[in-house]
């Protein structure tokens, strides 16, 4: 059952096209643009599924030569996206050289190995010359990246990783850790870094640790350590029980700190994005794309966070990066244009940003950013709790009857509705869990919401009273001071044909 079916024609729009593109493109851009000197972009591997981008900052000062790679490893994504927002920083001495999705395929796919190579050439991260081997690379995204590091000759090169565990408690998994060729330069760096990351942690089963022995022949980081005498590391995080706004954060700590200790960066590590620096990078005009901030620590939970990454991450207008508690707290919200707060546990959610953390969002909401709620995160924007943000005139009418339970309903796309998400008529099914039922709160402060979708059809299980859903608004839209507000009660980024 798919909405599709049901209006007889595809509304696949109605989150990706539609929001994005009416709603978040009218507003103001936000975010200080950090343009360094020289941006160029190339692409390995053109032409072929292993097509990826590279990017090049030239600071136009004399200096290193950095070589930064992510998504070796498809089941890594945390260096990927670290190393997405880097091509953001500011470089001021030297260049920085950074591929950010080298096994494309493996990374939409969430596998480690290159899909549809066999063994032993699937593993990207094993293409490269071995020690005292001849000097070839195999595979087709392998040999064109070997061609890259052959022209650059880095001084410095960083690989990021993730493991499936903390190497200081399970000597099974290199997660957590900073693998070099032990020096005395390379050592004092991975101290540096490890350090960097680790004031940051508290729990003494989850902190980083040297690995000295070297990175892994026919590696990158090693096959240049071996032909051109680079400071190759490879960093580690690890992916199980962190989310990913964590892992990066710890990517991007790491980098920054070695780019400092270089003289190569300024502006500090938690510049995650910027529009002239993203539209340079990406050969797309500025007012075009959309800084997207996707809240994805604690309090989130089910496949919200995915299944709106799966949408937007792939949009090349779309700068998508998760942010978690510790980046909201760092103030990075005002580089975007809008953030998405999915489903989960409101309460959840508002415990985890803390005190802080939800003025850090009513803020950047008054001063002109979007809001996007998703089911808790409409929730968050409500007007009712203690712990909501008050950022619509809406208040939740359930009571201790909110576990309504999950099912499909029949919502409505009011007049105002269809001129935001095209001309729909009729009912469209879409997925429903527990989502607030709102009536307005008649606050002074805000201007009254304006319903986009009502819902024809309830879920009303556990005991919640009957006939309350129906007719309430499925989907709202508001005003807070400059900044817009879309709540969204029920899931349609999980409804098939509604995506
Ligand atoms: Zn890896």
């Amino acid at each position: 059952m798919s909405a599709s079916i049901h209006c007889g024609f595809s509304i696949r729009p109605l989150l990706s096209g539609a929001l994005l593109v009416v709603f978040l493109l009218s507003l103001p851009g936000a975010g200080a643009a950090l343009l360094a000197r020289e941006y160029s972009r190339g692409a390995l591997a053109e032409g072929t599924r292993w097509e990826n981008p590279y990017y090049v900052i030239d600071s136009g000062v004399d200096g290193p030569v950095v070589l930064i790679t992510g998504g070796m490893h498809g089941n890594e994504p945390a260096g990927s996206r670290a190393a997405e927002q880097i091509v953001h920083w500011d470089i001021v001495r030297g260049r920085v050289v950074i591929v950010p999705r080298t096994n494309t395929p493996g990374l939409k796919a969430n596998t480690r190995f290159m899909p549809g190579v066999d063994k032993p050439a699937n593993n990207l991260n094993r293409n490269f010359p071995g020690t005292g081997a001849p000097d070839i690379a195999r595979s087709v995204p392998g040999k064109a990246l070997w061609e890259l590091a052959r022209k650059l000759r880095p001084q410095w090169v960083f690989d990021l990783h993730e493991g499936f565990d903390f190497h200081i408690a399970n000597k099974g998994s290199v997660g957590s850790s900073v693998i070099y060729l032990d020096s005395p330069e390379t050592r004092k760096v991975a101290t540096l870094l490890i350090d960097e990351v680790n004031s940051t942690i508290t729990d003494p089963k989850r902190k980083l640790v040297h690995i000295s022995g070297g990175p892994v022949n026919t590696g990158l980081a090693r096959a240049c350590i071996d032909r051109f005498g680079s400071k190759g590391f490879i960093l580690e995080t690890t992916f199980n029980r962190q989310p990913l706004s964590l892992r990066v954060r710890q990517h991007r700590l790491m980098v920054y700190k070695a780019l400092s200790h270089l003289g190569m960066v300024a502006g500090g590590p938690h510049v995650l994005a910027g529009r002239k620096a993203a539209a340079a990078a990406r050969a797309i005009p500025a007012d075009e794309l959309v800084l997207v901030a996707l809240y994805d620590g604690g309090g989130t939970g089910g496949d919200g966070v995915r299944n709106v990454t799966r949408q937007l991450h792939p949009l090349d207008k779309v700068v998508l990066c998760n942010v978690g508690p510790a980046d909201i707290a760092s103030g990075v919200l005002p580089q975007f244009d809008v953030t998405i707060f999915p489903g989960g546990s409101g309460s959840g959610i508002a415990r985890a940003i803390g005190k802080e953390g939800r003025e850090r969002v009513r803020g950047f909401v008054r001063e002109g950013g979007g809001y996007i709620g998703i089911c808790a995160g409409g929730y968050l924007a409500a007007s009712n709790y203690d712990w909501s943000l008050g950022l619509v005139d809406a208040k939740t009418i359930t009571g201790k009857h909110w576990l309504r339970g999950k099912g499909k309903v029949k919502i409505e796309l009011t007049k105002e509705g269809r001129a935001i998400f095209g001309d729909f008529r009729g009912p469209l099914d879409v997925s429903f869990s527990n989502g607030p039922i709102v009536s307005p709160a008649g606050l002074d402060r805000l201007p009254d919401f304006k319903p986009l979708a009502v819902y024809k059809t309830e879920h009303a299980e556990n005991g919640s009273p009957k006939g309350l859903q129906v007719g309430t608004p499925a989907i709202i839209a508001g005003r807070c001071e400059s900044g817009r507000v879309i709540s969204i009660s029920p899931h349609p980024e999980a409804t098939e044909g509604l995506r």
